[in-house]
């Protein structure tokens, strides 16, 4: 059973900023339908999604209009990146690694990282830059679901990105892939994401009509694809009060990425 989320611990998955009515007003539009259109989905793609910032801010908006309950359209784009990243490795397994790994890079724009760029440029957004929507209420649901299926992603989780001895089943995720000179195991990287994308595609199915009863592995997906995608410093944050439970020891707020208007702690 997983404990009362804290506001510190909701407040931690975005230490580096309070969400501001224009990143909400833009991820909105997204939730709208927008995240269908094949342009902006081709951009997704080159970018591996939003930033680590924006795709979790985007999932907390979206947990939060579905009352709770676990994101859909959140889940439908990281199918689509977990079979992109599955296709690429496996297109390029007879490469030198140092050539296979590049299409993981992020290229292109986060597409709210840019529209904050034109709000602020305009000068129209000085007052939603500063504005609070009150993170803590809004990311408490998200942080339950990210608690509640930790015994599945932690044994799957980035070694390189939480403390401790790493899990079962640990992926390296795609920011520490590129940052490591050493290949790793690009069969067992494969089949992992493989398996991940599955799992995605069954959790997606579930909330469809007469969609599959899925059970605590398809349950996590979401949460370790958001992890491989941008890195697990946001997970750290979102499951602080679990922490001791969970074997992550205490975390600190993720770092500000060095992009302008990226929030991660880590992109590549
Ligand atoms: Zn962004
Ligand atoms: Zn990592």
């Amino acid at each position: 059973m997983s404990r009362p989320i804290s506001s510190a611990t909701a407040s931690g998955l975005f230490a580096d900023g309070p969400p501001a009515p224009a990143e909400v007003r833009h991820l909105a539009a997204f939730m709208d339908g927008a995240i269908m259109v094949p342009e902006v989905r081709w951009e997704l793609r080159r970018h591996w999604g939003l930033c680590d910032r924006h795709s979790w801010l985007y999932t907390v908006l979206e947990v939060e209009a579905r009352g709770g309950a676990g994101p859909f359209s959140t889940a439908i784009l990281l199918e689509d990146l977990l079979q992109q990243a599955v296709a690429v490795l496996r297109r390029r397994a007879l490469l030198p690694w140092a050539l296979a790994q590049r299409p993981l890079r992020r290229r292109g724009r986060c597409f709210t990282c840019d529209y904050q760029g034109l709000v602020g440029e305009r000068g129209s957004g000085a007052g939603a830059a500063t504005a609070s929507l009150a993170p803590a209420d809004r990311a408490a649901g998200t942080c339950r679901l990210v608690a509640a299926a930790a015994p599945q992603w932690r044994r799957r989780a980035c070694p390189r990105c939480l403390p401790g001895p790493p899990g079962p089943e640990a992926v390296p995720c795609r920011v520490h892939l590129l940052q490591d000179a050493a290949p790793p195991d690009r069969a067992a990287v494969t089949a992992a994401l493989g398996d991940l994308a599955l799992r995605l595609h069954r959790y997606v199915r579930s909330l469809t009509w007469r969609g599959p009863v899925v059970g605590p592995p398809e349950l996590a997906a979401w949460v370790e694809a958001l992890g491989w995608t941008g890195g697990w410093a946001r997970v750290r944050s979102a499951t602080a009060d679990t922490g001791p439970q969970d074997g992550l020891g205490p975390v600190g707020p993720p770092a500000r990425s060095v992009t302008p208007g990226g929030g991660g702690a880590l992109d590549g």
